[in-house]
């Protein structure tokens, strides 16, 4: 697919480089090794890269499955890549569950109830549920606790004619090295009972993005990169090479050419302290770029930072463009970038708006186009 064959019907796009993301991807096969299998994590529309337009690229690159949050989200790709392995993360609730068994999902339970019903669903369409089991060591929020009770429920779960429990999971909380090995040494005694008991996975996954950098003997065989795909380094011990496949770019709309003590945008929070270029530029808070950026975002054009002035509207925002030589209307300006031309990056982006990079990119909104480079 090449997504550059379609008219691009903006300027402010995402483009997403997808030979780096391919090589992100590699680079974590090499690290953990072909014992382990990788769940690439494209959840919130692949970080915002395009779930779509990036799957094939971490297919073909050696992922096993592709993990999303939600039932939507599994859909939006089974209508595309419906033989592609589809994994939801999350709970899909019950009057639901009959979308993953029409759509081969593999699909997230923490009750033998849940099991019960994919598995009279799966015999009426004559196929077999595929389940992962949720552990909840700690993090309090999908999955029970280790206990006698549930370990009785999974053996229940087993004895389900058309039901196959692929895997079990459990997802770590970071809150420290000490916290992390509590979470983890729950999970495994839970699996060594399960064992006892003759419940055997494939696969077991406790690993996110930070934990199998910075835990090696956590990748069990199974990980599930999200962050580490898009090129996010948020590890502390490890080191691994990848790099941000994702820019966000515009091009100047219009200039406004003003005096000293003009006020600019809502409120005329900014005025100008001397005479000034303004440049318009098509984007703003409804894209996802964060709106407390107020007095803290610019943009790169032709390697000058210019600070973005006054409120952000939800479409547009205006830059001080004065000091930018020869600028012109339609000059690109790089929103986020890789920094190598002082362009601002996700990490950059995160600090200065108080939040993680996670939030960053997922928060890129579905309307600026995804244009995929190679
Ligand atoms: C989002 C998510 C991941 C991926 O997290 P990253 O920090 O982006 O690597 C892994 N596992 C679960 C259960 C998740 O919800």
């Amino acid at each position: 697919m090449n997504c550059n064959e379609k008219e691009v019907l903006r300027d402010t796009i995402v483009e997403i480089n997808l030979s780096c993301l391919g090589s992100n991807i590699k680079m974590i096969k090499d690290m953990v090794g072909s014992d382990v299998a990788l769940m690439a994590v494209v959840k919130a529309n692949g970080y915002g890269h395009g779930a779509v337009g990036i799957a094939p690229t971490l297919m073909e690159n050696g992922a096993t499955y592709l993990a999303v949050a939600t039932l939507t989200e599994a859909l939006e790709l089974k209508k595309v890549y419906p033989d592609y392995p589809v994994f939801i993360l999350g709970h899909t609730p019950d009057r639901l569950l009959h979308h993953v068994i029409d759509n081969n999902i593999t699909q997230t339970v923490f009750s033998l109830k849940q099991a019960q019903l994919l598995d009279r669903l799966a015999q009426k369409s004559g196929k077999k549920a595929v389940v992962h089991i949720k552990v909840d060591t700690g993090f309090h929020r999908l999955g029970k606790e280790p206990s006698d009770e549930y370990a009785e429920e999974i053996a229940d779960i087993f004895k389900l004619d058309h039901v196959y429990a692929e895997g079990i999971f459990s997802h770590l909380a970071l809150a420290g090295e000490e916290e992390n090995k509590n979470q983890f040494s729950h999970f495994m005694d839970f699996l060594d009972l399960l064992e006892k008991k003759g419940c055997v996975f494939r696969y077991k996954h406790i690993a996110d993005s930070i934990a199998l950098v910075d835990y090696p003997e956590y990748r069990l065989n199974m990980v599930r990169p999200g962050a580490l795909l898009y090129g996010m380094r948020g590890f502390h011990t490890g080191f691994l090479g990848v790099k941000q496949a994702l820019t966000f770019c515009t091009r100047i709309s219009q200039l406004h050419r003003i005096p000293a003590g003009e006020g600019v945008s809502y409120d005329f929070l900014w005025k100008s302290s001397r005479d000034s270029i303004i440049a318009t530029l098509p984007f703003g808070y409804a894209d996802g770029y964060p709106r407390n950026l107020r007095d803290k975002g610019f943009v790169v054009i032709n390697g000058i930072k210019c600070p973005i002035i006054g409120v952000l509207c939800m479409d547009q925002v205006m830059a001080d463009v004065t000091d930018v030589p020869g600028v012109c209307e339609g000059m690109k300006a790089i929103i986020y970038g890789d920094g190598t031309d002082g362009s601002m990056t996700i990490s950059e982006a995160a600090s200065l708006a108080q939040t993680n990079k996670n939030d960053i990119i997922a928060r890129i909104s579905s309307r600026p186009p995804r244009v995929y480079t190679f």
